[in-house]
């Protein structure tokens, strides 16, 4: 893109004080993270109800980035950069996307509807790209900031645009149209997903229907509540499996096991189309990109002949575990340039290791020369440090000439061939590359051989949920995020590692252990240990870990090793007994305490905590204002004693909810972070961010009066489908899950558990569920969720996610 500053200053009327403005722009960011920033980007700093990209400013400018949208100058910064000040950033942001968008006038199609819109695009953009230089919304950039960012990738090689678009309240499409100005529009399956920010389904349509109100024609499977809303000037091309009065109407569907053929009369021509799908949401999904085809006059043989290379696609960027201690980032399933961008900016923000690879095919449709496009590839490539570049295939290997430690294959054979030479180890790797060239069979020789149960941890909501309990909070209160116990079971390091990002004050841990691996792998945020033996002191120091003190003889052990390598205002952690009796000094050993540190230069009180023992239950108010109270006192004592103010905090999460006058100088998040409350209303503004997912094994059918499993427990008084899990109680499902206690989700339908749960596998009956072996199964997630299974099993949510065992591999992803 090329935008003049000025031009942008004016579509949105922003205040700017004497700027530059003959520059030119030619990168919008919002990511801070993004190594794609640099002197030419524009940064809008947006501002959501809990996070504020402001913050990041002051770094931005430290790495070279000189224009911004702000709704104000921070603090110190007037002068420093370009700063075009307007109300609000989102808008600014949308306003310039819909400007931008005007520029452009070749066909665009507007996806919208509950289910299938990710889907639709992209098998339009597979079955059109062959005529088509097609710029699309990658992943599912569907909201309000994702439709801008796509639109804003526009470029003038581009000669067709298909975006999507996703509301889940009222007011939110008509902002979209303006960005999107959809030609063609195409109305996918309705359902009933984010209901809630509607009145009713109605209400729902007519909002989607606005995405529409400009454009030429729309696509929808007939349906006369969706045609009340369409305009006479739009022209409509409907489908239908009953009423032979719309465009296209299918009047057969037979499954074969792997295909479904249907039937159907268009300009009263009838046509067959073998679909390679058997799933009812597949096959309309397809028919949606058929009316495309046809809408287009494609005739019957090519639709055919792509429609048969139709493929199911994963839509999101996944992290997971490699051979030789590597990190995979798996994007096999497109090479196109914008999508490089977000997968290069995914790298820079998930990368485990120093080093960082690149294994890309060749690129398709960019619109421009090889030249031109790897040129462009080879800029990014370096702008994003990439220490070692594999292309496969024949075009990519323009890149030769402009890259240094590049090595090429012609296919992806070739390369399989050499894999072992590479030497792939200690190194974060993007895997990505187009359908055609099957990197998932890369994927599957550098990822490592678990089984097939993982525990998916969804970044996203990791973020959401922090930036909820800190909207909590008053201005200047600090933060702790508990990451023990391996970040609650999540994953430690990925979970830190985006807590840096969003400038958590601390981190706390229990054992010295997790923190020296945490600092290890690179994270500089401090880092305090709740539970730190003697004989760990030494580690600790070494790896400049902050311990926490709560009696005498560690505080006089610490001293001693602090004295030896004569530390100066080492930070420890005072940690007071208000009434959990576990650790931390009580009243008594106050004057002791202060006697000892007084003078002392080795050490410096960093902070004063305690831990409360009923902040989830208001029964116990009682107790806690004594805790509190009682805190007041013992820290006060010490701060008079010792003449400092340190930091002091005292609440856990559901302290930040039912406390909030305790908050002192910090607050200490755990549970909260990983989307549990204890308050179900509060549970509503939380999302889920662990999900434990399995396959079936095996499916059986079995007789009356047959059992199932370890002591005959369950005995089946009809004929029952079983099938197999291979999770069990090694994995950490409790035992006691089975026995008609438990479920798990399958195809979105409740499995009860069978009998007993063995030790590496669950038995389940699907006697009512459509599944077939290889399917996927949720153990937990958002059904049953942990608290549901906590509540059965009388736990806690702590000790069901704390439980999942190592064996289940970890798989992050951002949607
Ligand atoms: C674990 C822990 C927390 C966090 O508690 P949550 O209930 O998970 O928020 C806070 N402080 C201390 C001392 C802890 O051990």
């Amino acid at each position: 893109m090329n935008l003049s500053l000025k031009k942008i200053i004016s579509t949105l009327d922003a205040k700017t004080i004497d700027i530059q403005d003959t520059l030119e722009i030619d990168t919008i960011s919002i990511d801070s993270r993004s190594l794609q920033n640099n002197e030419k980007t524009l940064f809008f700093a947006l501002v959501g109800t809990n996070h504020d990209a402001h913050i990041y400013i002051k770094d931005l400018i430290a790495k070279g980035v000189r224009n911004f949208v702000v709704t104000h100058i921070p603090e110190g910064l007037e002068g420093k950069a370009n700063f075009l000040v307007v109300k609000n950033t989102l808008e600014a942001l949308q306003q310039t996307a819909s400007y931008y968008r005007s520029l452009f006038s070749f066909p665009i199609i507007g996806v919208t509807g509950s289910n299938g819109k990710t889907i639709v695009k992209e098998w339009l953009n597979f079955l059109l790209s062959p005529d088509y230089n097609i710029i699309r919304s990658p992943k599912s950039y569907n909201s309000q900031v994702g439709v801008p960012l796509s639109v804003l990738a526009i470029n003038e090689q581009h000669n067709l645009g298909i975006f999507e678009a996703g509301i889940s309240t009222v007011s939110e499409m008509d902002k979209l149209e303006k960005i999107i100005q959809p030609t063609i529009g195409i109305l996918t399956n309705i359902g009933s997903a984010h209901d809630q920010g509607f009145e009713n389904l109605e209400e729902k349509i007519k909002e989607k229907m606005l995405l529409f109100q400009n454009s030429e024609a729309l696509i929808y499977q007939k349906n006369s509540n969706v045609e009340q809303h369409i305009l006479p000037k739009m022209k409509a091309v409907s489908w239908s499996f009953m009423d032979t009065t719309a465009t296209v109407f299918v009047s057969k569907k037979e499954h074969t096991h792997d295909h479904t053929l249907i039937e159907y009369t268009y300009k009263a021509n009838v046509s067959t189309l073998q679909i390679p799908f058997v799933d009812d949401a597949s096959v309309e999904n397809v028919i949606s990109c058929l009316l495309v085809l046809l809408h287009l006059d494609y005739d019957a043989k090519t639709i055919q002949n792509r429609i048969e290379l139709l493929f199911p696609m994963e839509m999101r960027l996944k992290v997971k575990k490699g051979i030789n201690n590597c990190s995979l980032i798996d994007d096999s399933y497109s090479s196109d340039f914008q999508s490089l961008k977000i997968a290069l900016d995914f790298l820079e923000s998930q990368k485990q290791h120093q080093k960082k690879t690149v294994i890309l095919s060749d690129i398709f449709q960019s619109g421009l020369s090889n030249e031109e496009l790897y040129s462009k590839v080879a800029e990014l490539i370096v702008s994003n440090n990439i220490n070692r570049f594999i292309g496969i295939g024949e075009t990519v290997s323009t890149l030769k000439t402009k890259l240094d430690n590049a090595l090429f294959f012609k296919d992806t054979d070739e390369f399989l061939l050499q894999l072992e030479n590479l030497n792939f180890e200690n190194e974060t790797i993007l895997i990505k590359g187009a359908r055609s060239f099957q990197f998932e069979e890369i994927v599957s020789a550098l990822a490592e051989k678990t089984h097939e149960t993982v525990l998916e941890i969804n970044l996203n909501a990791i973020s959401h949920n922090f930036n909820f309990f800190k909207s909590k909070l008053k201005t200047g209160t600090k933060m702790m995020a508990m990451v023990k116990a391996f970040g609650y079971g999540s994953g430690g390091f990925e979970i830190a590692k985006l807590l840096e990002h969003h400038k958590v004050d601390y981190l706390g841990v229990a054992f010295a252990d997790e923190g020296i691996s945490l600092k290890t792998m690179g994270i500089k945020l401090p880092i305090m240990v709740l539970n730190p033996e003697n004989t760990s002191f030494p580690a600790i120091i070494q790896h400049q870990l902050e311990p926490e003190i709560y009696s005498l003889k560690g505080l006089n052990a610490f001293l001693k090793i602090a004295e030896q390598k004569k530390l100066k205002d080492f930070p420890i952690h005072i940690k007071m007994d208000t009434g959990m009796h576990r650790l931390g000094f009580e009243l008594n050993t106050i004057d002791d305490l202060i006697s000892t540190l007084k003078g002392n230069r080795t050490v410096k009180v960093k902070s004063i905590l305690s831990h409360l023992a009923t902040s989830d239950d208001l029964q116990h108010k009682d107790f806690v204002e004594y805790q509190i109270n009682l805190f007041e006192k013992l820290s006060s004592k010490l701060m008079n004693g010792l003449g400092i103010t340190p930091i002091r905090h005292i609440l856990n999460t559901s302290g930040i909810s039912n406390f909030p006058e305790a908050q002192y100088d910090m607050v200490r998040l755990g549970i909260g972070l990983y989307g549990v409350s204890n308050d179900s209303e509060e549970q509503k503004y939380l999302e889920n961010v662990g999900t434990l997912k399995s396959i079936i094994s095996q499916i059986r059918t079995i007789q009356s009066g047959e059992s199932v499993g370890y002591g005959r427990r369950f005995m089946a008084n009809g004929e029952s489908k079983i099938a197999t899990i291979p999770i069990g109680y090694a994995d950490g499902i409790a035992r006691s899950w089975g026995n008609g206690i438990g479920f798990i989700t399958i195809k979105n339908k409740k499995a009860p558990i069978l009998g007993s749960v063995c030790m590496d596998m669950l038995m389940v009956d699907v006697t009512e569920i459509d599944c077939k072996e290889g399917d996927s199964v949720v153990i937990f997630g958002e059904s049953p969720t942990v608290t549901y299974m906590a509540e059965q099993l009388k736990t806690i949510p702590y000790e069901i996610l704390t439980s999942i065992s190592q064996r289940v591999k970890r798989v992050f992803y951002r949607e």
